[in-house]
C-alpha cells in the first residue's frame, strides 16, 4: 500500500509535499514524493488522506480527573464557577480513567489535582507517555502555605520513586499567576527546580486575569474581593507575564499554558528565557479569551505547542481537532500541524519521527 497526503510530515520539522509512504508487512518501507513512489511501485494501491499523513501528535496540555464533558461556553470566571468547582469533589482517577478512554493520543502533559491516587495510576499503569504534574494552589496565610509546601515537598519526594524507566514523569504545576501568593510561587517553582521536576503554570490565559494584574479589576479581581483575599496580594500594573519575569519564575523555564493576553513586550520576555508555550485554542474560544496572537508568537520565535485543556472546555481531547480547528481560523496547515507535532519536545520525549521500518500502526492521516 502507498498512503499519501498534501503534507508529509516525517518529523516535526521535516515536511514533504504530496509527499507518500511505500508499507509493507505492516511497516514502512520507503518515502517521498508521491509521483517518485508511484512510479517506483506501480502497482501498489494509494490510499491518499486529505491534510495530513506522519506520526501521532502529543497533547501538552489537559486535566484528565476533571473527565469527559459536557463543553462549558462562557466566561472564564463563570467557567470556573459553574463547571470547575462543581466537579472538584469527584476529581480524581475515577474521572481521568474515563477521560483518558476518549484521549487518542498517548504522549501528554496532564495536570492532577485533589487525588493522589491519579498520580499513582499514571506512574505506576496508565497507557501514556509525559509529564503528570501536580497541581499546587490555595491562597491562605503563613502557615497554610508552609503546610502545603510541605506536604507537597513530601508527596513528590514518595511518588518520584513510582517513575518507571522510560514511563511518564511526574511534574509540578503551580496552578497559575493570581491563585498562589508570589512568595508560595516562587516556593513551589523553587522546590521543582530543587528536585529537577518538569513545571507547567497557565499563564496569560483569560481578559480577567489581565485586569486583574493591570487594573485590579474585573472578575477575579471581585473573585478575590468576596473570599476577602487582600487585593494587594499581588503587584499591580504589570502583565501577567511581566509578573512571572519580575518573579524570577521564567528563569526555571516553565512550560506556559494558553499564552493568549500577551504583547510584543510579553512575548520578548518568553523569548529570551527561552520558554515554550502550549496553546489550547478551542479552549480559548470557549471560554471567550480570544485566540493568541499567533503572528506575533512567530515574529518573536516562541516556540508554540497544542494542548487541549480538559473535556470541559473543548469539544474532545484530540489534539488533531486543535489543528483542524486552527486551520478554519486561519493559521497555515503546516504551522499548525508542526505545534502539534512539537509537543513532544515540551514534555520532554524524543520528536516523533517516521523512518523505514516504522510500524503502520503508528501513522496517523486524516
Ligand atoms: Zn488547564
Amino acid at each position: 500500500m502507498i498512503y499519501a497526503a498534501p503534507l508529509l510530515f516525517l518529523g516535526p520539522d521535516e515536511v514533504i509535499e504530496h509527499g507518500a509512504l511505500y508499507v509493507e508487512g505492516g511497516r514502512v518501507v520507503a518515502t517521498g514524493r508521491e509521483e517518485a513512489l508511484r512510479a517506483r511501485f506501480p502497482e501498489v494501491p494509494v490510499r491518499r488522506f486529505g491534510t495530513y499523513l506522519g506520526p501521532e501528535a502529543a497533547n501538552a496540555h489537559t486535566h484528565l480527573d476533571l473527565g469527559p464533558g459536557p463543553t462549558f461556553k462562557g466566561p472564564f470566571m463563570d467557567f470556573v464557577l459553574k463547571a470547575v468547582f462543581p466537579k472538584n469533589a469527584a476529581r480524581g482517577v475515577g474521572l481521568a480513567k474515563k477521560a483518558a478512554k476518549i484521549a487518542p493520543q498517548r504522549a501528554l502533559g496532564d495536570i492532577a489535582a485533589t487525588d493522589v491516587k491519579t498520580l499513582e495510576w499514571w506512574l505506576l499503569e496508565a497507557p501514556f507517555s509525559g509529564v503528570v504534574y501536580w497541581e499546587v494552589l490555595g491562597i491562605g496565610d503563613r502557615a497554610f502555605e508552609e503546610r502545603l509546601l510541605a506536604d507537597t515537598k513530601a508527596l513528590i519526594r514518595r511518588l518520584k520513586r513510582l517513575e518507571r524507566p522510560g514511563g511518564p514523569r511526574l511534574g509540578l504545576s503551580p496552578h497559575a499567576p493570581y491563585s498562589l501568593t508570589p512568595r508560595l510561587m516562587k516556593e513551589v517553582v523553587a522546590l521543582a527546580r530543587e528536585e529537577g521536576l518538569p513545571l507547567q503554570i497557565h499563564a496569560a490565559e483569560s481578559p480577567a486575569e489581565a485586569a486583574y494584574f493591570q487594573r485590579r479589576e474585573g472578575p477575579i479581581t471581585e473573585f478575590h474581593r468576596r473570599k476577602r483575599i487582600p487585593l494587594d496580594l499581588h503587584p499591580v500594573g504589570l502583565s501577567p507575564i511581566q509578573y512571572l519575569a519580575e518573579l524570577g519564575v521564567l528563569e526555571a523555564r516553565p512550560t506556559l499554558i494558553h499564552g493568549v493576553q500577551v504583547d510584543a513586550a510579553d512575548l520578548q520576555l518568553v523569548a529570551e528565557a527561552g520558554v515554550r508555550v502550549v496553546s489550547c485554542p478551542r479552549s480559548n474560544v470557549n471560554l471567550e479569551a480570544g485566540l493568541p496572537p499567533y503572528d506575533l508568537y512567530q515574529a518573536r520565535g516562541v516556540p508554540l505547542a497544542l494542548g487541549t485543556d480538559s473535556a470541559l472546555s473543548a469539544e474532545s481531547l484530540d489534539v488533531w481537532d486543535e489543528v483542524r480547528f486552527l486551520i478554519r481560523q486561519g493559521v497555515a496547515a503546516r504551522e499548525a500541524i508542526r505545534w502539534a507535532l512539537a509537543g513532544h519536545g515540551v514534555l520532554g520525549l524524543d520528536p516523533p519521527a517516521i523512518r523505514p521500518g516504522t510500524p503502520e500502526a503508528e501513522l496517523v492521516g486524516w
